[in-house]
């Protein structure tokens, strides 16, 4: 179990386990898990809400301790949004980043932050 493909199979199991006890499967919908998802971002987005940069010197434990729960949060329910929706997270991942590759190649964009419309 160290892979990551590994790490995100035993995530996605412990998730199906999780909402199998509670009888929650039936709420786990694609529509509300991204809406859950999306809530997650914000509750993560509000840690650093007026912050300079969000490094770490700016941010005290407690600060660090709901970064880190939100983080995992929002991995959560993209797991269970992707277990739900049928899509092989790790497979996926590996396809953007070769389209990614493609759209944005090293030698024309390093050092330029810009998107790829913009250059
Ligand atoms: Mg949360």
């Amino acid at each position: 179990m160290s892979a990551p493909a590994d790490s995100l199979l035993d995530i996605r199991a412990r998730l199906r386990s999780f909402a199998q006890e509670r009888d929650w499967d039936q709420f786990h919908t694609p529509k509300n898990l991204a809406m859950a998802l999306s809530v997650e971002v914000a509750e993560l987005v509000e840690h650093y809400q007026w912050l300079a940069t969000g490094a770490d010197a700016e941010l005290d434990e407690a600060k660090r301790t709901g970064i880190r729960h939100e983080l995992a949060d929002v991995l959560m329910y993209l797991v269970r949004l992707a277990d739900k929706s049928g899509v092989d997270l790790h497979a996926a991942v590996l396809e953007k980043m070769a389209l990614n590759r493609l759209k944005y190649p090293a030698e024309l964009v390093r050092g330029d932050a810009r998107k790829s419309t913009e250059y």
